[in-house]
């Protein structure tokens, strides 16, 4: 299972696409991506291979954003619902996630009780309580932030938000998530090998870590809000 992300001045389709092949490797039974443009979020998943997922695609559709993932499905079997990405209730919020959130059922219960599920995945349960918390009056930042302190378990995340074109959310803990920097655009993967053709410098990022990319900035947080400097490094893989 995997996650990818893109954001810049090319479509990010095919980089997704690819970035998802490349993940191949790790094993999956479902996969999907989610691009966004000015008319907004555009989502396609499918259960089964990536090249399934791509006869899905619309090509018609050019998008400077996306985020995509291939699933190893632990909370509800494979299915096209329970693929991701999932997206809130109003649409406005799509999120992918690799990983297992422990308390999920302890969070639906005390949060979510008039939220209508679309899955059976616990990653469901995350992008419903960033938008609750939207709703309730916090910046999508502080949601975010908000909800990460309530997850138990591991995660490592890929969000957009339909009303902030320009931008992609992520996080991790306990599981691997990199920020791959490019001239004009950055890029997300749990694996460089993922996005290796379009760049050779990544950040690493640490547990409880959030980061704002942007297609010029990319900008690392812990979960008190404080901003995070590092270094990139230069990733020694074959193209
Ligand atoms: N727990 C999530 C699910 O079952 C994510 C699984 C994964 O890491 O692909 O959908």
């Amino acid at each position: 299972c995997g996650i990818v992300g893109y954001i810049g001045n090319y479509d990010s389709k095919e980089i997704l696409l690819k970035g998802l092949e490349k993940l191949e490797y790790r094993g999956y039974d479902s996969a999907g991506i989610a691009v966004m443009n000015e008319k907004g979020v555009h989502v396609f998943k499918e259960k089964g291979r990536i090249a399934d997922l791509r006869n899905a695609v619309d090509n018609d559709v050019m998008a400077n954003a996306g985020i995509g993932h291939t699933r190893w499905a632990t909370h509800g079997p494979p299915s096209k619902v329970n693929a991701h990405p999932h997206q809130s209730s109003t649409g406005r919020l799509t999120l992918v996630h690799n990983g297992v959130i422990e308390n999920y059922d302890l969070l639906k219960r005390e949060y979510l009780q008039n939220v209508e599920l679309k899955s059976e995945t616990d990653t469901e349960i995350i992008v419903q309580l960033i938008e609750l918390f939207v709703k309730e009056g916090l910046s999508l930042e502080d949601a975010f932030r908000k909800t990460l302190t309530l997850l138990h378990g591991s995660y490592a995340l890929a969000l957009i938000d339909e009303q902030n074109e320009d931008t992609i959310f992520v996080a991790k803990n306990k599981s691997p998530l990199l920020v791959g920097l490019g001239d004009g655009f950055n890029v997300v993967a749990s694996d460089a090998m993922a996005m290796i053709q379009v760049t050779n410098q990544y950040v690493e990022l640490m547990d409880k870590e959030m980061v704002i990319v942007t297609k010029d900035e990319v900008t690392i947080k812990n979960l008190e809000g404080e901003v995070i400097s590092r270094a990139p490094y230069t990733a020694e893989l074959d193209a």
